[in-house]
């Protein structure tokens, strides 16, 4: 009785070992002879927004027989441009709107890593501090989102731009406010300042006056 379980064991490992080589083998060769290759010349070709009927890759009707037969219903179908085909949610680089930053530096301070440096001046017109300096340092984000969930006016967001290499990467550290924009707010700030002061001062005078 034994004998008969052994055996049994035997062949049902043979059977097993055959029939998961043959699957194994048979994905391979369909694919091999069956699956349409599609090469995409990158990085000269956008593949973020480049066009939905792609010049280099060969139509369905261009293709010689027998291979057209033979890449029929299982071809592997090129979607286009990949900007449509990126989730909502994709975490891509790093955007800054700076029209909408107030300066909190919020994201600077849950940023685990130090990647963002802000510094914020008020200045008259502008909701909360109107930033002087706005960097990223792409190289080192991880793409945690830590900065994004917390900044209360979205200025900073992740985009669908997933393309960062670079062959320096000092291209990859971002200053989103210019010298010339930041020097203007400087000023700006200590004008507000200044007249700040100056009122602070005028009123003191009147008050002691009237005592
Ligand atoms: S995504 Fe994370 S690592 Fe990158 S800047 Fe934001 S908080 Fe820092
Ligand atoms: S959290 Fe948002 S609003 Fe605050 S400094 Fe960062 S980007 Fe600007």
């Amino acid at each position: 009785m034994e004998l008969l379980h052994h055996i049994k064991i035997y062949f049902g490992n043979m059977y097993e070992a055959v029939t998961t080589i043959s699957v194994g083998m048979w994905i391979t060769f369909k694919t091999a002879l069956f699956e349409r290759k599609v090469t995409i010349q990158y990085p000269s070709h956008d593949i973020l927004r480049g066009k939905p009927e792609d010049m280099s890759i060969p139509a369905h009707g261009n293709l010689n027989p027998p291979f057209e037969v033979l890449l029929g219903a299982s071809q592997q179908q090129y979607k286009g441009p990949l900007n449509p085909q990126l989730a909502e949610r994709y975490r891509g680089l790093l955007g800054y709107d700076e029209s909408i930053c107030i300066g909190c530096l919020l994201c600077a301070q849950n940023c685990p890593i130090d990647v963002i440096r802000v510094k914020g001046v008020k200045i008259e017109g502008r909701k909360g501090k109107a930033p002087t300096t706005f960097r990223i340092d792409y190289s080192k984000c991880m793409f945690c989102g830590f900065c994004v969930e917390v900044c209360p006016t979205s200025a900073i967001f992740f985009t669908r731009q997933f393309e960062g290499a670079t062959f320096d990467y000092r291209t990859l550290i971002r200053e989103y406010i210019s010298p010339r924009l930041s020097l203007e707010r400087m000023q700006l700030a200590e004008e507000a300042k200044n007249k700040a002061e100056k009122e602070k001062m005028k009123k003191e005078k009147e008050d002691k006056g009237e005592e």
